[in-house]
């Protein structure tokens, strides 16, 4: 119990030895036994005495607190207290004690040994059979951990909100760089190569948009609504195939090791956002080390997390128990500071320059994460730099290889019909500029009720595209569903720029193009999709 302003207490103390018989009195009372061997921590106080000092205190409470019964007894209990202790809570303390009242608490205390710990603390003042006041009985109990658990609560709920937020803000941004990025492209195919400046004007405008339009990529992450194309692989040839652009990250002056395992399992990921997961951390460990002196390395490992709550259990890092990849990405910089480090996965924080760090690096890189099952943590390097883990889900089954792009059929103009479903004004017309560009023939409708309309008076499309988030009891995925079985000679193109996972588990067996996409994207979509061997059979 905090000090006690022994000074005010009314009553002379009454003529009894109450510490001789606390201590010895009532040793024979079973009561007295009980509070002995109880693993509550509880304490009496004598309110007579000047500074109200403790004169009992139980095994538990040595336990709890480090110290012995020789330094405890005879002393306030100001001796828990220290910096970081909340001075408003011993204040109501001091009050209860002072006006005579109950009072419970929650308050930080500090071990003998200097480490702090959760106090529930209740402080009660015992009446005599006359309803004086004899003692103070102040009962403890340790509730680090319940604190601990409310805290992640807490942070995993305001992550959950911000994610809302921005995940709403993005999906708007997204169909407006849509719209600013696709008549770019039209405009751009229209420019006279004469004319210089329109030239410049167009690709300034370009540029711009397609940085806004990573950053809006980097914000649906971070809100794990980003449309996710997990496949079968394995971390080792993913490390490998993207070496060069690692490579090019960290440049000649500092060092990149790779420490593979052998035989790593297979997990299901996205490989597009695990690369600019790895490159994102890759690129701060950069920026952090020294550049003659730096050292990153990336290990792969597989893991096993077991059940406990312990340790390096899966409970302790918020993952299920189970088989994990792990990636690590260790650096020799100054590594990160730990009064920062639960912050640094917040969108938007930022330690770097103006215009050097945007803050939604590490942010993408938790949304993706977590997205994909799995986790990210950062922790210290043994060079006392930064540790960077990120966990994913082991997954069964034999790897796929990824397509190559640069093999992929060369873009060909189209000369067929489609149908091209998307609720939004703006986005639908530049859809239909943008196809009409390409050569195609373009019939738009704004919902699916629409764009079956349409079919009844007219099945002969070759292809559906489809906005995948529409309006009107029937989304895209309902809607090329229903073509697929009614139509199926007509080929099926979705685009989103936002994911849910109900949609999700729906829209796997379709191709998809994500958005902002551009003119030329959209064009080579377009063709594998009808120039898919059996696609209109
Ligand atoms: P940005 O790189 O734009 O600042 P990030 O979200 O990627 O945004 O990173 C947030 C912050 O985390 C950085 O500003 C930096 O303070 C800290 N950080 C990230 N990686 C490291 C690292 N390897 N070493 C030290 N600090 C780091």
């Amino acid at each position: 119990m905090p000090d006690h302003e022994g000074g005010e207490t009314p009553h002379t103390p009454p003529p009894r030895d109450r510490k001789a018989e606390a201590q010895q009195g009532g040793s024979s009372d079973i009561f007295f036994a009980a509070v002995k061997a109880t693993r509550m921590p509880m304490i009496v106080t004598d309110p007579h005495q000047p500074d109200n000092p403790i004169i009992f205190c139980n095994d538990a409470f040595t336990f709890m607190t480090g110290y012995t019964q020789a330094e405890i007894v005879g002393s306030n209990c100001r001796f828990l207290q220290g910096p970081e202790t909340d001075r408003s809570v011993v204040d109501q303390v001091r009050t209860a004690i002072r006006t005579r009242e109950e009072v419970a608490v929650e308050i930080l205390n500090y071990r003998k040994n200097g480490s702090t710990f959760w106090n529930a603390l209740f402080v009660s003042p015992v009446y005599d059979d006359d309803g004086e006041l004899v003692y103070f009985f102040g009962s403890q109990l340790d509730i680090s951990r319940r604190r601990e658990a409310e805290d992640a609560l807490h942070e995993a709920q305001k992550m959950e909100a911000v994610g809302k937020l921005t995940g709403g803000i993005a999906h708007d941004f997204n169909n407006l760089l849509q719209v600013i990025l696709g008549y770019v492209d039209i405009l751009e195919a229209r420019v006279a190569d004469g004319d210089r400046a329109s030239r410049r004007a167009v690709e300034a405008i370009s540029g711009a948009a397609s940085r806004g339009a990573t950053l809006t990529q980097q914000l649906l992450a971070f809100a794990r609504k980003q449309e996710l194309r997990d496949r079968l692989l394995n971390f080792n040839s993913l490390v490998t195939d993207f070496r060069p652009i690692l490579d090019r990250t960290v440049g000649d002056s500092v060092a990149l090791r790779r420490q593979l395992a052998d035989n790593l399992w297979n997990c299901r990921i996205d490989p597009v956002q695990a690369e600019m997961a790895l490159l994102n951390i890759v690129g701060n460990a950069r920026d952090a080390v020294d550049d003659d002196s730096g050292r990153i390395t990336i290990t792969t490992r597989n893991v096993l997390l077991p059940e406990d709550a312990d340790g390096e259990g899966g409970a302790a890092l918020k993952l299920d128990a189970g088989e994990y990849v792990q990636v690590t990405v260790a650096d020799n910089g100054p590594g990160v500071d730990p009064a920062i480090a639960d912050k640094i996965f917040d969108p938007f924080f930022t330690t770097k320059d103006m215009g050097k760090g945007t803050g939604l690096g590490l942010a993408m890189v938790y949304g993706f994460m977590r997205q994909s099952g799995g986790l990210a943590t950062v922790g210290t390097s043994d060079d006392g730099g930064a540790l960077f883990s990120l966990y994913f889900p082991r997954a069964s089954g034999a790897t796929e290889r990824r397509s190559n792009p640069a093999l992929s059929k060369p873009a060909a103009h189209g000369v067929e019909r489609v149908l091209m479903v998307e609720d939004q004004e703006e986005v639908g017309e530049l859809g239909r500029a943008m196809l009409q560009d390409l050569g195609y023939d373009v019939v738009l409708a704004h919902n699916a009720r629409e764009a079956l309309d349409v079919l009844a008076r007219d099945a002969n499309f070759q292809l559906l595209f489809t906005d995948i988030l529409m309006p009107g009891g029937m989304n895209g995925v309902g809607l090329a569903q229903a073509v697929k079985r009614d139509y199926p000679r007509t080929a099926i193109l979705l685009t989103t720029g936002f994911a849910d996972e109900a949609i999700d588990e729906g829209s796997r067996s379709y191709e998809l193009i994500r958005k902002p996409y551009r003119r030329g994207e959209l064009n080579e979509r377009i063709r594998a999709v009808l120039d898919k061997p059996g696609a209109r059979t």
